[in-house]
């Protein structure tokens, strides 16, 4: 029995979109009371997983408590009707809210964090309660206008898994919301579960913030050192091929489940770890939304999917004195570097005298040099243009460095780049 009311195919976000649409008719004041709320929410979070399992209410609690940890005001809003597990992951079971004049209090949790999960609203969370899709969303639009939030500046809300009425109600009643960030494990049937969360949020225009791949590698509980037990790397690699951030790896670390169990915030109980180092880093894109960047600070390139597949590549960098040029047009010679992507080495590189100045003559030259990729720091978005239809993928705000050790922390995962340095 499915546990939502709706009937009928509903094979597509968009179609569940307008669905929701007709079946949720907010009237005026509502919506005044849910836009009064939101309006003093700066930014809002929504952290979406493809299943169960990945850590995603882990990965929501700890964003939420780094955020925290960095000075800013921060709320969780944990929307898992069928299994609500942020008051057991942060040891608040058996709080009640706080009530006020037509309105519910949340929990405070350590650094002033304020937590509302429908936990604290069931009489016995392990109950099986078969929700109605209308009723959700009923619940849902309560808890964002109903609950005495006051002024945030991140609103981090946690779903069940998937692409349900949950995620696409909050995405309907928060249009404005910042994005989705989307948690994975290495393994590749989380990641093609992953890819539906993608293609969920693109259709309903919701920007993602980026992937992190939870439960990648192992902290050695004798050494502390990150163990690769298991394949890694995966929601890396599918993050480049679907053109999303990728905001970095957690390690499985048993001192987070400890945690857990213990009630305390594990990014602040144990910062020194690998893991909430990570968790740190991860939180990098997000508190550049305060500054009004919606675009993430640097993001980790790697190698796609296709070019993995390729076994070997032939990579350009444009370089004046040794060095990567900032400007691609302002190029002396070019280093194309031939890799192997299966061993992640450099094979050898060539020097090239850059061509004449001609217009067009370049896309041409490289491709007939073999040019798969050019890495570069700047370059305008029509000369971008340009090398993708002659079949070279273009990858821009690379750092000043030698064109090998671009291209090797290239190949290791670790080319960090920013905004594309010279854009004419
Ligand atoms: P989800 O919300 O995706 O269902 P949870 O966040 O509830 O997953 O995590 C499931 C279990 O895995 C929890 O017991 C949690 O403590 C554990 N867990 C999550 N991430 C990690 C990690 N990186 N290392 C160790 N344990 C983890």
């Amino acid at each position: 029995m499915k546990s939502n009311g709706n009937s009928g195919h509903r094979d597509s976000a968009a179609d569940r979109n307008e669905q929701a649409n007709r079946g949720n008719p907010v009237n005026k004041d509502d919506q005044a009371q849910l836009k009064a709320r939101m309006d003093l929410v700066k930014h809002k979070i929504m952290v979406l997983s493809g299943k169960g399992g990945v850590g995603k209410s882990t990965v929501a609690a700890n964003i939420a408590v780094a955020l925290a940890m960095e000075g800013k005001q921060v709320g969780i809003l944990d929307v898992d009707f069928h299994g609500p597990s942020i008051p057991k992951l942060l040891h608040l079971e058996g709080q009640h809210l706080g009530v006020g004049e037509n309105e519910m209090i949340p929990v405070e949790y350590v650094h002033g964090i304020k937590v509302m999960s429908l936990g604290f609203l069931m009489e016995n969370p392990d109950s099986a309660v078969i929700w109605r899709g209308p009723l959700k969303i009923g619940v849902i639009k309560q808890l964002l206008s109903e609950v005495r939030w006051g002024e945030l500046d991140y609103l981090v809300i946690d779903f069940p898994p998937g692409t349900g009425d949950e995620p696409l109600s909050v995405a309907q009643f928060l249009p404005n919301a910042d994005g989705a960030v989307i948690v994975t494990t290495p393994q590749d049937l989380s990641l093609s579960d992953v890819r539906k969360s993608i293609d969920f949020c693109r259709k309903l225009n919701m920007k993602v913030i980026g992937v992190i791949e939870n439960m990648s590698g192992m902290v050695c509980p004798h050494c502390g050192q990150v163990v690769d037990v298991f394949k890694k790397g995966g929601g890396q690699l599918m993050a480049g091929e679907m053109g999303v951030p990728f905001l970095g790896r957690i390690p499985l670390d048993p001192q987070i489940v400890e945690a857990s169990d213990e009630g305390v915030p594990f990014v602040y109980h144990y910062n020194k770890s690998e893991a909430a180092k990570a968790f740190s880093k991860a939180v990098v894109p997000l508190l550049a939304l305060e500054d009004g960047d919606t675009k993430p600070e640097a993001t980790l390139t790697t190698l796609t999917k296709k070019e993995d597949d390729m076994k070997s590549i032939k990579i350009a960098v444009p370089v004046v004195n040794g060095l990567l040029s900032a400007h691609f047009g302002h190029c002396e010679t070019f280093a194309l570097v031939n890799v192997d992507t299966e061993a992640k080495t450099i094979l050898n590189t060539e020097e090239l005298p850059a061509p004449p100045h001609e217009p067009g003559l370049l896309p041409r030259w490289l491709h007939e040099k073999g040019a798969d990729l050019i890495i570069a720091g700047g370059m305008g978005s029509r000369a971008q243009g340009l090398f993708e239809e002659n079949g070279i993928r273009v990858i821009i705000g690379a750092p000043t460095d030698t064109p090998e050790a671009i291209v090797k922390s290239y190949l290791d995962g670790a080319l960090v780049t920013g905004d594309n340095i010279c854009d004419h």
